[in-house]
């Protein structure tokens, strides 16, 4: 009944989607981070029904070209172009050049009618110019693995996007966390992976996947006093509102 974000690398050979099923990860969105990895999304979706891609150059992959990008976006099961963004935790050397890759996306995304999926580390105050000033997108888009920062999910909110949580809120050292989450409407909350990292507690430090999803809800259901299920099932709708809204996705739910 969930959906989450993965990146992909993994499970074309582990084939344990049927585990993911098992534990309530009915859909799949599988983010790709270069034009390598997005076209593996674009594979594993064509091979399981239950899985959409998304296809973008992330901010630690700016030497590849976007020449072929418009032609992977077009899929019919690509739903989103990301991730991409800005980071300067990684990368302080190429700022520019990270945002001329960051502005062109977004115009692919706003030429072939997607929303995108947004990375930004150490570099909240450039990427929320650029969407508020630069470059917006009109189907609007997703920050994902939410930075627990007050003032940046504030200004998040107010450009209309979803906040995507992960395991990063069930850390211990993660204070804020239930603060961020009540700072966020229900109608606003995605929830993901990032797997193979950012696996949540209890079971941080080892490989993430899709079953460890529940507690990610757990949490949030926990700071909004409300039940596990209520969570899943409202930010299950969340996305598919968000990125299965177009008829021809639609057909496929
Ligand atoms: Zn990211």
């Amino acid at each position: 009944m969930l959906i989450i974000m993965m990146r992909n690398s993994i499970t074309i050979e582990n084939k344990c989607w049927n585990r993911h099923i098992v534990c309530g990860v009915t859909k799949i969105l599988n983010a790709g981070y270069s034009i390598e990895s997005s076209k593996k999304a674009i594979q594993l979706a064509e091979e399981y029904d239950f899985v959409y891609a998304s296809v973008g150059v992330s901010p630690n992959d700016v030497e590849d070209k976007l020449d072929l990008l418009p032609k992977l976006a077009a899929h019919p099961k690509v739903v989103a172009i990301g991730e991409i963004g800005l980071d300067y935790y990684w990368n302080k050397e190429n700022k520019e050049l990270q945002k001329e890759i960051f502005m062109r996306q977004i115009e692919i995304a706003n030429e072939i009618d997607l929303p995108i999926i947004v990375h930004t580390r150490d570099s909240e105050e450039d990427t929320i110019d650029i969407l508020k000033n630069k470059r917006q997108c009109k189907n609007k888009g997703v920050f994902h693995c939410c930075l627990l920062n007050k003032e940046f999910v504030k200004e998040a909110l107010k450009l209309d996007y979803y906040i995507s949580f992960s395991g990063v809120i069930t850390f211990k050292n993660s204070k804020n966390a239930e603060e961020i989450i009540n700072m966020v409407p229900l109608e606003r909350i995605l929830i993901e992976t990032d797997a193979p990292y950012l696996s949540p507690e209890p079971l941080r430090g080892k490989r993430n996947d899709s079953r460890n999803l529940r507690y990610v809800a757990q949490k949030i259901a926990e700071a909004k006093k409300m039940k596990t299920e209520e969570i899943a099932k409202i930010t299950y709708n969340n996305a598919i509102n968000f990125f299965l809204t177009d008829t021809c996705h639609l057909s496929q739910i």
